[in-house]
């Protein structure tokens, strides 16, 4: 069976080597499986018929009977386009093309009867149906669904439009034993899961006869999709820990014991301590950590990290410390140091800015083992900087650091030093286990006590006046203020014009002396940048105008107020970051999110989901389904999981569902020795042909 689909797709009745040659091409079609696995991305409901007088822009497809009255070419140049006025009974609409009409156009004939399926626009009160699917009325039987199916214009050209492939897909379908197909899942399993068998599945998404058919067999090739992908990442998580020995941190160590006790000026949360336990016991039995921590922002994160780092230090181990930007780094460095205060462990900074004279004997130290904690940025992954015996690494703001960045920390030592990535971005919970599925997950999900809720407004520009005043009466309570642009992509001259526009306007209306203002961009000079960002954190200016430089991390607790201009510009993840600057200290705070008065529809919906709530997991549930998984992940890494029908944001009960089976699964035979679990063995070994450990050591 599998030597069958593995037939070039040449070899299939119709399709010569010059269409399979098209095929490959246009759709990378090039066997039997893979036109298997082309799947319809709709279907016509052939029962379903709608009317011209009563189009309705809640149907978001219809399909209509009738007949063309006239076929026109309109406009010139770029604007010309075919259209064609359409009747039945009940009145017309317009059917456009805009291009590709060559094709179509013999195919229209005057008082002909068509059949036409599209997405209806509405003009006015006129109704246009851009690029209709059309077809002869005779082609169609009475009932059941029609398969729609990509193609491209060269292969309509061919005749392989969509009922082309389907005629070639039926003809397929012919000629496979569908008795003999591979079944991965065990029918018990099957069974329990209510699922159907692969080869019905597969028979039932390219011809369904009911929707009941489509969403059983949706189902089930969904589900074994993400159920491949959960397996696949549980054997690699397993597969590492048998492989890869970790430092044993048996001891907590004196000094973590005098910290909780002398400096730890607050209790730790739940949430803190649930998470600190988790760490803890990675650490300490020998096999290597690899931890996400997702924490909010403000829910506490350095704290953690500084924690773990203690640990590290009582088992006579270094640790490091990497944050993305100067400031950042430099700010752990000094919350830390003040909370460690008269410890005896020495902790140092590094970054792009130290002096030279400073590195020498900080790097001297550091290989003697004098230096405990070293934070920095991505200075400390330079060649040069060498540990006596780094055993642990601590990376705050994990979306800005590579894989080969993080690679490169791990040789550091003998042993590869534990990893505890720390990230404020909350990913849905269904993405994180898709895509840091082999990683170990900690959440924070709980704020430190006594925050008052930050009061976030949607206001549109012409309230600018208001809004200063509003602004000076926080400034005259003595509170700091933010002050936001985007960036405007990929130019920087721009950016910078709108910047300084911004600063202009803003230093007109809060003139000096009374009103001190700090500016920070990406284009400053990291001392210029510093010292600006000092003169705010040390409460010498009063506004903060910045672009998002200012996005990750900065702590400054007086600063009260975060106003975000263009807000519209911003993702939601982005503007929950900027939000998160402020409601540090105990004063209320706020969020002003400017906009423009016309909104996109997504646009306003973000301001919405922004209004509502603070809860950082909440928006990222939305983020996922206004933007998908590709955006939110960055469309490399989700165009690694190679998921067809699957889709992570609208599939999120299915991801658990596989997640679920496949810890089960692995549970239960970790190596798929038993009898049932034959097919899935050797497909597992295949996708891991080259790490053939995988199943000698389990
Ligand atoms: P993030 O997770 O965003 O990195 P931080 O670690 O910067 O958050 O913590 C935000 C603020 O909360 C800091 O000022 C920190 O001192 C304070 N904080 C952390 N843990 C607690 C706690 N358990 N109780 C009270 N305040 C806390
Ligand atoms: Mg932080």
């Amino acid at each position: 069976m599998a030597e069958f689909l593995s037939t070039p797709i040449a070899y299939l009745k119709g399709i010569g080597p010059q269409k399979a040659a098209l095929l490959t091409k246009e759709l990378g079609i090039k066997t039997y499986q893979d036109l298997l696995n082309h799947f319809p991305f709709r279907y016509l409901n052939r029962s379903q018929r709608n009317q011209c007088a009563h189009l309705d822009l809640a149907e978001s497809y219809v399909q209509l009977v009738g007949f063309i009255k006239t076929i026109q070419e309109v406009g010139v140049g770029r604007s010309k386009r075919l259209q064609c006025t359409f009747s039945d009974d009940t009145g017309s609409v317009t059917l456009i093309w805009f291009q590709g009409w060559k094709w179509i156009k013999p195919h229209l004939i005057p008082g002909k009867s068509i059949r036409v399926f599209g997405r209806p626009k509405r003009i006015g009160n006129a109704w246009s149906i851009p690029h209709p699917e059309i077809s002869p009325t005779e082609d169609v039987p009475l009932s059941g669904f029609q398969p729609i199916y990509h193609s491209t214009e060269k292969l309509a050209s061919v005749g392989l439009n969509t009922r082309g492939i389907e005629r070639i897909m039926a003809q397929l379908f012919e000629q496979i034993d569908l008795r003999n197909h591979r079944e991965l899942i065990p029918p018990s399993l099957a069974y329990s899961l209510d699922l159907i068998s692969a080869a019905e599945a597969l028979k039932k998404i390219h011809f369904p006869n009911s929707e009941s058919d489509f969403s059983a067999a949706r189902k089930r090739i969904c589900f074994e999709e993400l159920f491949l992908l959960q397996l696949e990442m549980i054997l690699r998580k397993g597969l590492r820990k048998r492989t890869e020995p970790g430092f044993v941190f048996e001891k907590s160590g004196a000094l973590l014991k005098q910290f909780y006790e002398e400096k730890l000026p607050f209790d730790l949360t739940n949430a803190q301590k649930k998470v600190i336990k988790e760490i803890r016991r990675d650490m300490q039995h020998g096999e290597h950590m690899n931890r996400l921590l997702q924490g909010d922002v403000g829910s506490g994160k350095t704290l953690v990290a500084l924690i773990t780092m203690l640990i590290a230090h009582g088992n006579l181990f270094q640790s490091a410390l990497m944050a993305p930007t100067e400031i950042l780094a430099q700010q752990h460095f000094e919350t830390i140091s003040t909370l460690l205060n008269d410890l005896p462990i020495r902790c140092a900074l590094l970054t792009g800015s130290t002096k030279k004279s400073v590195r020498k004997t900080l790097f001297e130290d550091l290989k003697a083992g004098d230096i405990h904690i070293i934070i920095g940025t991505h200075a400390l992954l330079e060649e040069e900087v060498v540990f006596n015996n780094l055993g642990l690494v601590v990376i705050d703001e994990q979306h800005r650091f590579g894989v080969a960045q993080r690679a490169k920390m791990r040789h550091k030592n003998t042993l590869a030093p534990h990893v505890l990535v720390m990230t404020a971005t909350p990913i849905p919970r269904t993405l994180a286990m898709t895509f840091y599925g082999d990683l170990d997950v900690s959440v924070i999900d709980e704020l430190p006590p006594g925050r008052k809720p930050i009061q976030t407004i949607h206001r549109f520009d012409n309230h600018r006046s208001q809004l200063y005043d509003f602004l000076k009466q926080q400034i005259a309570l003595g509170r700091q203020v933010y002050i936001v642009y985007p960036l405007i992509a990929d130019n920087e001259t721009l950016d910078l014009k709108s910047l300084n526009d911004g600063f202009e306007a803003i230093s007109r209306s809060f003139p000096l002396p009374d009103y001190q203002v700090s500016m920070v961009h990406g284009k400053l000079k990291p001392e210029e940048k510093e010292f600006e960002m000092k003169r705010f954190i040390d409460g010498v200016t009063h506004i903060m105008v910045a672009t998002t430089v200012i996005e990750v991390g900065v702590n400054v607790p007086n600063a009260t107020v975060m106003v975000i201009e263009s807000s519209q510009r911003f993702g939601l993840s982005q503007l929950h970051q900027l939000r998160g600057r402020v409601g540090r200290g105990g004063g209320k705070s706020y969020c002003i999110l400017m906009t423009d008065y016309t909104l996109s529809k997504e646009a306003k919906k973000r301001m919405e989901t922004m209004v509502e709530t603070t809860d950082g997991f909440k928006i990222a549930e939305v983020d996922l389904a206004l933007r998908g998984p590709g955006d939110l992940m960055g469309t490399q890494q989700s165009g690694t999981l190679n998921l067809k029908l699957a889709d992570l944001s609208r599939d999120q009960s299915l991801v658990e569902m596989a997640r679920k089976t496949a810890v089960n699964v692995y549970t239960e035979d970790p190596a798929l020795r038993l009898p049932i679990h034959e097919a899935l063995r050797s497909y597992m070994l295949s996708v891991f042909q080259n790490k053939p450990q995988w199943d000698k050591i389990a």
